[in-house]
């Protein structure tokens, strides 16, 4: 019997209101502000919305929030459009909240004529103060009095460009001494004389977060808004729109945001790092944002599988970074491909090699029985990877030491007989003879030996250049850690190692390829890489190294 997953509070809604006829098919919306590239937090919201939508066969908007000319821009359009896509979902429609813009003007004009909208001439200052506080009411100033005639032809002043940016705002006239702050006239326009990366020049007013998000959804007949657990405060104000301006009721529900640990999830702060050159780019590898993870190797599905996991809850917390380093460690072992690279090489000489050079096969992924097998050549001069070699070894050292034998991954077993050393003392290359009867898939010598190393042929060797991250932060919280969040950048969160010795099949490799380099991690090409040049990135690592030193402590 299968196993039945639990339904999310979002889902029991759905089904009750299908259920009960409120809907005969849902219709959800992701509704990201074009000023920065996604994130994973953006992620979890995208499988939400998508991911209701394709469980019920209803339709989902991707509709860009635009109402800020200042800070977005059609770069972010763009690159949000192939994040969504990446993630492996399509949307019903591609809206944009500025294609509404006559129609919310038209909205703010039916509030102006049953009055319930004023121009207001105050300072934001002096609307602020005249705001109250969460215990004290607020109070309403002498423009709240101006007739419907006059608020109606101040604010097609105010559209026609009269006035200056700041001058007056036009404010919905809800409640004064409610006690959600959100409900005390709040502004839903304001003049910014700025030009809109889809509108242009058309407007200098521009409608308010609260004034277009509810209307937008009413608009597009959204049944199930879905947003963070921030906009609670709002939701009364949205319902009051809805309401006053006889809409579609679509209805808001709230869901704790993503937080993770070790990384930050604001755009506003990820822009920071761009623009202040803690990074290189919004897909450097070492961002949380979904361009920068699809460069660095994680594979869309780890990402749907993570938010998966992690599920849908009403209270904030702190998930920990290993667990979508997990998804993406699990995933990656099924589907990528065994590959043999050197960092740090030791030459070996098999001083008992006659031929030229053999060709050996070796697995490409022991997870994967339809994985087939790849061609690696072997020869006479090989490196191994230095630290796998020991000239006094302890007890229990089961890599490369003189007299020891050791296992070549798919090839033979070689036994250290000499070592040869510069005029400094310093091991320059080992000297070993392998025994002809212990070829992998072949072996009768019957010898066994504990270690198994990865080499490449120096002849045959491709050279690369890798890229390792480490956690972008060195603190777990780093929302809540004191000071400037940039001053905890992990200063090891980069390591270049600019010549590695690969085996030759990593030659063709291509940028779709996903690898595990044996006994190093995961690793995939960068976008930099060329033919003449290849870059690795590493994806992640083999193991969690990070688990290991908290039991440490
Ligand atoms: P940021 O604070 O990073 O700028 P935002 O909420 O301003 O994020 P939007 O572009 O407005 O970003 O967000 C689009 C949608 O994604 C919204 O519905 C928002 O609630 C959701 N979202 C944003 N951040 C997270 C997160 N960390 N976890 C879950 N959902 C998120
Ligand atoms: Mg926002």
């Amino acid at each position: 019997m299968s196993e039945e997953k639990s339904l999310n509070f979002i889902e029991e809604i759905i089904e009750q209101d299908l259920a009960s006829g409120k809907y005969s098919s849902i219709h959800t919306r992701f509704p990201p502000e074009p000023n920065g590239y996604l994130h994973i937090g953006h992620a979890k919201s995208i499988c939400l919305n998508f991911g209701l939508a394709n469980k019920y066969g209803g339709k989902v908007n991707l509709r860009f929030d635009d109402t800020n000319p200042t800070t977005e821009d059609t770069e972010y359009v763009q690159s949000i459009k192939a994040d969504v896509q990446w993630l492996g979902f399509n949307w019903t429609s591609e809206l944009y909240t500025s294609d509404y813009f006559e129609q919310l003007y038209e909205f703010a004009v039916s509030l102006i004529n049953k009055g319930l909208a004023y121009v207001d001439d105050s300072t934001s200052e002096v609307i602020a103060t005249q705001k109250g506080t969460p215990t004290q009411p607020g109070i309403r100033n002498e423009f709240s009095n101006r007739t419907v005639a006059e608020n109606l032809d101040l604010f097609i002043a105010m559209r026609a460009g009269k006035y200056k940016d700041g001058e007056k705002v036009l404010r919905a006239k809800v409640d004064m001494n409610s006690p959600n702050m959100h409900m005390r006239d709040p502004i839903i326009y304001r003049i910014k004389h700025a030009h809109h990366h889809r509108s242009g020049d058309a407007w200098c007013i521009y409608p308010m977060y609260d004034f277009a998000h509810g209307q937008s959804d009413a608009i597009e007949q959204i049944t199930h808004s879905i947003c963070t657990l921030e906009f609670i405060p709002h939701r009364e104000l949205y319902n009051w729109f809805i309401q006053q301006l006889n809409i579609f009721p679509s209805h808001q529900y709230e869901f704790a945001r993503l937080n993770m640990t070790y990384t930050v999830m604001s755009k506003r702060k990820l822009l920071q790092l761009v623009q202040d050159n803690c990074v290189t780019a919004w897909d450097d590898p070492r961002m949380p944002t979904i361009s920068a993870m699809r460069r660095r190797g994680y594979p869309a599905a780890a990402i749907r599988e993570f938010c998966d996991k992690i599920g849908i809850a009403k209270r904030e917390n702190l998930i920990d970074i290993g667990l979508l380093e997990f998804c993406v460690r699990e995933n990656l072992n099924k589907t990528a491909q065994r590959r043999m690279v050197v960092f740090d090489p030791l030459k070996v000489v098999i001083t008992n090699y006659e031929a030229a050079e053999e060709i050996l096969l070796s697995e490409n992924n022991p997870e994967d029985e339809h994985g087939g097998s790849r061609e690696v050549p072997f020869s006479r001069a090989l490196y191994i990877e230095r630290d796998d070699f020991m000239e006094v070894a302890p007890k229990k050292y089961f890599r490369l030491a003189p007299g020891q034998m050791v296992r070549l991954k798919s090839a033979y077993i070689i036994q250290c007989n000499e070592v040869i050393k510069d005029a400094e003392g310093n091991v320059t290359e080992v000297h070993c003879t392998y025994i002809p009867e212990s070829r992998s898939g072949n072996d009768t010598s019957g010898i066994h030996v504990k270690g198994t190393l990865h080499w490449v042929s120096i002849a045959h060797a491709v050279i690369a250049e890798v890229r390792m991250y480490d956690r972008l932060f060195t603190v777990e919280n780093v929302a809540e850690a004191e000071g400037d969040f940039k001053s905890y950048i992990n200063p090891q969160s980069l390591q270049v190692i600019e010549k590695v010795y690969a085996e030759p099949a990593l030659k063709n490799t291509t940028f779709e390829d996903r690898h595990q380099f044996i006994r190093k991690g995961y690793f995939c090409l960068d976008a930099v890489s060329s033919p003449d040049k290849l870059v690795f990135n590493r994806t992640v690592t083999l193991k969690d190294t990070w688990a290991k030193e908290v039991k440490k402590v």
